[in-house]
């Protein structure tokens, strides 16, 4: 799309600090981390959110979470822990409407709510 600031991201139009690439996905560093490990990993592929999936994107959701885990290894989180998160719309505080998965850690993370 565009105006997607996250698929100008994947294009390399605007500017990231790059942790993995691949056919299908990007991950990059989020820009205000809510934590000391704070990457975001989307599909190259634009799709808005999760009410948006539809059959054929299944196996590239399945990815993105292979993608976190491997990075997750990377940042040295497996065994401490380490959360994914994907917010859907306004209550949940969506902002960029490119679906894309949290990942967050490096700090004892709060319960959610
Ligand atoms: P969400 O609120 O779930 O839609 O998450 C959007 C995330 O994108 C936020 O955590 C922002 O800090 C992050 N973000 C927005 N613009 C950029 C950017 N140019 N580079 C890296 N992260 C960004």
């Amino acid at each position: 799309m565009a105006d997607c600031i996250f698929c100008k991201i994947v294009k390399g139009e605007i500017p990231s600090t790059s942790v993995y690439r691949d056919e299908h996905a990007y991950a990059f560093r989020d820009i205000q981390p809510a934590a000391p490990t704070h990457i975001l990993i989307v599909p190259q592929r634009h799709i808005d959110s999760v009410n948006a999936l539809s059959a054929e994107d299944e196996g590239t959701i399945g990815h993105l979470f292979m993608v976190a885990k491997q990075i997750a290894a990377q940042e040295g989180l497996s065994e401490r822990g380490y959360r994914l998160v994907i917010n859907t719309n306004a209550e949940a505080g969506q902002t960029v409407f490119h679906i894309h998965l949290h990942l967050l850690g490096g700090r004892q993370l709060t319960k959610m709510g």
